[in-house]
C-alpha cells in the first residue's frame, strides 16, 4: 500500500489534483467516502483544529473512528489539517500534544500551521513537528505566507489583497522555508481565501477568488520537488483551478463547498441523512466538475 506521500509525489507528476474534504460534522464523512469510490478518484478526509471547536467534529481520534467505519484505502486517507501555533482567536495552542496524539492514533499526514510566527519561528516548529510526524512515517505539511479568512472580524476587501499581493508567499523565504524545515507539503498563499469560520460570515456564499499564476510558477521553483497545496479551495474560479493545478498544486483543501450543503439542507429538512445526500451531490460535483478527476485514481495510487 503506498503511502500518502507518495500518492502526493504521483499527483504532481501527473498533474492529478488530490482534494482534501475537510468534514466539521462526523456525518460527512460516510457521503464523501461514497462520492469519492463511487467516481473512482482519490481524495483525503481532513480535520482541522477549528473544526472540533467551531463545529461539531468534536476532535482528531472522533473523526479517526468515524473514518475507519468507511475507510477505503485505494480511494480514501485522513489527514489532519490545521492545527496552528496560535490560533485565529490569537491564543496560544498546544499544537505538539494535539499533533502527538492525532499521530498515535494513526494519521498518515498531519499539518502545522505556524504561519502566524515570524519566518524563523514558522521554520522551528515546522521543523520540530516534521521531526515527529517522521518518526511515525507520517507526512508533515506546512503554511507559509498568510492564507486569510479564519480570523475573526471582516476581511479587508477581496480585490485589494490580491492586488496587492498582502501576505502572498515570498519566494526568496519559499527556498529558505523549504530546505531548513523540511516539510514535506507546502500550503502557499497565491490569492485563495479561507471560509470564513465564525459570526454570520460562516454562512455567505464565499467571494470567487482567484490565483496569481506568475507567482505561483515562481513558487513552484522555489519550493523544487515539495508539493504545493492550496487551501481555501472552494470559491475559487475554475479556470484558476485548473491553471494552478498545471503549474504545482498537488492538494486542494475543500472545506466551505460541503460544509454550507450540509448546513443548509440541515437546516431546511431538519434531516441528517438528508443533508448527508447534499454532501454526496456537493462532492461529486467537486470531483468531476470543478477538478475534473473522475476516472484518474489509478493515476495517482496505482
Ligand atoms: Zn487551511
Amino acid at each position: 500500500m503506498l503511502k500518502t506521500a507518495e500518492i502526493m509525489k504521483n499527483a504532481c507528476k501527473s498533474k492529478v489534483v488530490i482534494p482534501a474534504f475537510n468534514v466539521p460534522y462526523l456525518p460527512m464523512v460516510e457521503p464523501v467516502v461514497k462520492a469519492v469510490v463511487d467516481q473512482d478518484a482519490f481524495a483525503l478526509v481532513a480535520t482541522a483544529r477549528p473544526e472540533w471547536f467551531k463545529f461539531e467534529a468534536k476532535g482528531p481520534v472522533e473523526v479517526f473512528q468515524e473514518f475507519m467505519k468507511w475507510e477505503n484505502p485505494a480511494y480514501v486517507r485522513i489527514h489532519l489539517d490545521h492545527v496552528p501555533v496560535i490560533d485565529e482567536d490569537g491564543e496560544r495552542v498546544d499544537y505538539v500534544a494535539t499533533i502527538r496524539k492525532a499521530l498515535e492514533t494513526g494519521y498518515p499526514s498531519v499539518m502545522v500551521d505556524a504561519s502566524r510566527l515570524d519566518l524563523e519561528g514558522n521554520i522551528a516548529s515546522t521543523y520540530e513537528i516534521t521531526e515527529l510526524a517522521h518518526s511515525f512515517g507520517a507526512a508533515c505539511e506546512a503554511e507559509l505566507g498568510a492564507v486569510m479568512g479564519h480570523e475573526a472580524g471582516p476581511l479587508p476587501p477581496y480585490e485589494e489583497i490580491f492586488a496587492s499581493g498582502k501576505g502572498f508567499t515570498d519566494v526568496d523565504e519559499c527556498i529558505r522555508f523549504v530546505k531548513e524545515s523540511h516539510c514535506d507539503w507546502l500550503s502557499v498563499a497565491v490569492g485563495s481565501i479561507h471560509g470564513a469560520i465564525s459570526g454570520a460570515a460562516k454562512d455567505a456564499k464565499k467571494v470567487e477568488a482567484r490565483l496569481n499564476i506568475a507567482h505561483l510558477k515562481k513558487l513552484k521553483e522555489a519550493a523544487g520537488n515539495i508539493p504545493l497545496v492550496l487551501h481555501g479551495g472552494s470559491g475559487v474560479k475554475r479556470e484558476y483551478v485548473l491553471e494552478g493545478i498545471q503549474n504545482g498544486i498537488c492538494k486542494i483543501n475543500i472545506g466551505a463547498e460541503i460544509r454550507q450543503a450540509y448546513e443548509q439542507a440541515l437546516r431546511s429538512t431538519n434531516d441528517v441523512s438528508a443533508a448527508q445526500q447534499a454532501v454526496y451531490e456537493r462532492t461529486v460535483w467537486v470531483i468531476k466538475d470543478y477538478f475534473e478527476i473522475s476516472g484518474k485514481r489509478r493515476l495517482v495510487n496505482p
